[in-house]
């Protein structure tokens, strides 16, 4: 018979009634160490005080009230991005998945609205995750999250991950877009390099393609800048952004320059519930503290201390692991043993790591875990290893 709750999700046998920070706690009192941070979404750590306050204070005062109004706390969650990135304008949504159907439904609007109604096919990479929506999967295009659920959106281009002369043969008249991740979490944590995104703009530039940059996982502090395009000091035309931005309260946002959204004017997108009271008043708060340059500082100090006491790990065990790489607090191990294995041996230490592509673990900590937790995840990472061994 079938569960009362849809089985899509083959669940780890955890269940946790509440967090502290780094740290998950089951109903007999086993505590965790979180380094999935709910894949990349709890920022700044389980039940953060000020995100609580905020969460709290908002809930006494108004809930929802739907976009046919003005709402204050977005208009603030709106200036703050605007001012803290490359974009001109903002909108809200609830997921991942949400913003990509805008940055898909915008890069074409554009073009139709600049007399160029052909141009609608958006160029892809292998490997690529945008989420579980039709355009997500059509955008994605891999057999795992497509097969079975055509016809799917057309106009995706899919292109091996890296390879610069397939990208510029598949450049034509139709071209809208080039949407792509610059560091791929579902994928495996690939981080794209830093000349491929600069690469990728020229193109872009060179062809009046739009540049989307899905930045759902690796944006918002989680590599050491805001968002992780900064590295390479370029910025994109439309960006999408979900899970840290929440801190845990379901939020997404579609960033974009003036130009990008033009077309979009009034009554061409919609949400019932995107940017209402609730989630924008905690994302003001994560903005507020994300975008302090003192924060990221510690990220960066934070992350060059874990991977440096991670290429000791591998080093201590060459049969497990066979690789660090990543960029800030999204680093993936690549794994010489089955990495579910790996994941299933961090639950008997109590740490909690997340699978990927190519047979890596993630390691996506809270934003805010300490030295200490750091030591800590090291050690319990080892004795898993251990485990294995
Ligand atoms: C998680 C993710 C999404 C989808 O976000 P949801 O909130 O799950 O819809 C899209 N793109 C990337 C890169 C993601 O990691």
């Amino acid at each position: 018979m079938i569960s009362s709750v849809l089985p899509t999700y083959a669940r780890a046998p955890l269940s946790f009634v509440k967090g502290e920070g780094s740290w998950l706690i089951e109903a007999d009192g086993r505590r965790f160490l979180d380094l999935g941070a709910g894949i990349a979404v709890n920022a700044l750590g389980h039940a953060h005080p000020d995100l609580v306050a905020a969460l709290s204070e908002q809930a006494g005062a108004l809930w929802h009230t739907s976009n046919l109004y003005e709402i204050p706390q977005q208009q603030a969650l709106a200036d703050r991005l605007v001012e803290h990135t490359f974009a001109d304008t903002v909108f809200f949504t609830n997921s991942g998945t949400e913003a990509c159907e805008l940055a898909v439904k915008m890069a074409r609007k554009h073009h139709y609205d600049k007399g160029a109604p052909e141009r609608v096919e958006i160029i892809t990479f292998d490997g690529s995750f945008h989420g579980r929506s039709a355009a997500g999967i059509a955008a994605a295009g891999s057999e795992k999250m497509t097969k079975g659920f055509g016809p799917l959106l057309g106009g995706f281009v899919h292109l091996p991950f890296g390879d610069h002369d397939a990208l510029t043969a598949a450049i034509n008249d139709k071209t809208c877009a080039i949407m792509v991740e610059p560091v791929q979490g579902e994928g495996g944590i690939r981080p794209l390099p830093d000349a491929c995104l600069k690469g990728l703009r020229d193109l872009c530039d060179q062809h009046g393609i739009l540049m989307i940059l899905d930045e759902v996982q690796c944006g918002v502090g989680r590599t050491g800048k805001l968002f992780a395009h900064e590295w390479a000091g370029i910025g994109p035309d439309i960006m999408m952004v979900a899970k840290g931005i929440g801190g845990g309260f379901p939020l997404g946002a579609v960033l974009a320059t003036e130009d990008a959204a033009s077309g979009m004017t009034a009554g061409t997108h919609g949400s019932t519930y995107g940017g209402n009271p609730l989630g924008c008043a905690v994302g003001c708060v994560v903005m507020d503290t994300v975008s302090s340059p003192a924060f990221l500082a510690e990220v960066n100090r934070k992350a060059g201390l874990l991977r440096q006491k991670l290429e000791g790990l591998i080093a201590g065990h060459p049969d497990v692991f066979e690789s660090v790489r990543g960029s800030g607090l999204m680093l993936g191990l690549k794994c010489k043993a089955t990495n579910m294995d790996v994941v299933n041996a961090g639950y008997a230490e109590e740490i909690i790591t997340v699978p990927a592509a190519d047979n890596v673990i993630r390691l996506l900590p809270p934003l805010t875990i300490t030295d200490a937790e750091i030591d800590t995840a090291v050690v319990r990472l080892s004795a898993a290893a251990d485990a294995l061994s």
